[in-house]
């Protein structure tokens, strides 16, 4: 939960999620729509996706136990080489390193290192740098120390040299801010837009595909189907390297056209699994339609 996600934001949704599935059997016998109704609002949904599948695999091939070893979470779907080395070494205290980002910038400033880091043959070598550091015992305490001091204390801004343990070893602590270097990646602009059409009290919604696969989405306005009468709002926001733009407006169908997909009355949209953004349409919607004998349903 915690990746691409702050640890504020985080919390209820862990505890919500350990709530209802407080094992990998219930895990295990929950129904996607279930699961991605739980993760609703964190995004990136194909960790609640694979997190479902392991849990099957657990309780199907490993007799409802986690397995210790690097090779064998590796092989465990949304387990890679960082969550991997996260378990084996934190939950079962096994010799495997991990590197992270909070491990990339300690590096970087201890060791002056200004090569790029987005490149992925420099983070191999910061791989294999956390190898040769391990210790002999504790590997869980060792690289829950770096990652926390990576954290707490050689913050990205204003690291606190001063109270610092590793400050007499360090070589990058006169200017920290020039680590680590990372190549600035541009974030492309993409507009979308979506159709609301109204039927007989309900909204046209299909069924997403690919990592909106479980979702049910508002279709994609498309023109030779569809009449664009009226447009509602936009909403922006990031996905990976995109900043998208999002423009929902009243549609309907040209005549003799149609899609596949259910007809949906408002009140239910809330009980079914919905893209944050679409969400965000849903509450966007809501007071009007709810002043309209539209939305009564
Ligand atoms: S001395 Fe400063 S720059 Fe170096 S590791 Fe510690 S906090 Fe980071």
């Amino acid at each position: 939960m915690l990746q691409q996600t702050q640890v504020k934001t985080v919390i209820p949704y862990f505890n919500r999620w350990l709530s209802d599935y407080p094992d990998w059997n219930k895990l295990a016998s929950a129904s996607e729509q279930s699961v991605l109704k739980s993760w609703e609002g964190l995004g990136y949904y194909s960790r609640a996706r694979n997190l479902h599948r392991l849990a099957k695999i657990i309780v199907e091939e490993f007799e409802g136990e986690l397995p210790s070893s690097i090779e064998a979470l590796l092989k465990l779907p949304g387990i890679g080489r960082y969550t991997a080395g996260a378990i084996a070494s934190l939950a079962f205290n096994r010799s495997a390193s991990l590197v992270d980002g909070n491990v990339i910038r300690l590096f970087s400033r201890l060791y002056a290192c200004r090569d790029n880091v987005a490149h992925p043959h420099i983070i191999e070598q910061f791989w294999q740098l956390a190898d040769n550091l391990l210790p002999k015992k504790d590997f869980g305490i060792h690289n829950e120390s770096l990652m926390e001091l990576g954290a707490l204390i050689c913050t990205p801004n204003n690291p606190q040299c001063t109270i610092c343990p590793l400050q007499s070893i360090c070589q990058g602590k006169k200017s920290p801010e020039l680590y680590p270097n990372k190549e600035r990646v541009q974030s492309e602009k993409r507009t979308e837009k979506i159709a609301l059409i109204q039927k007989n009290n309900k909204f046209k919604l299909i069924q997403g595909s690919g990592r909106q696969q479980g979702f049910w989405l508002f279709p994609t306005f498309d023109p030779q189907r569809m009449i664009w009468n009226k447009s509602l709002g936009k909403i922006k926001y990031g996905f990976t390297k995109y900043t998208i733009e999002m423009n929902y407006g009243e549609c309907e169908f040209k005549a003799n056209q149609s899609m596949t997909g259910n007809w949906i009355p408002l009140k239910r949209l809330h009980a079914i699994p919905l893209p944050q953004a679409h969400r965000k349409i849903v509450n966007s919607l809501e007071r009007p339609l709810n002043q309209n004998p539209v939305s009564s349903n």
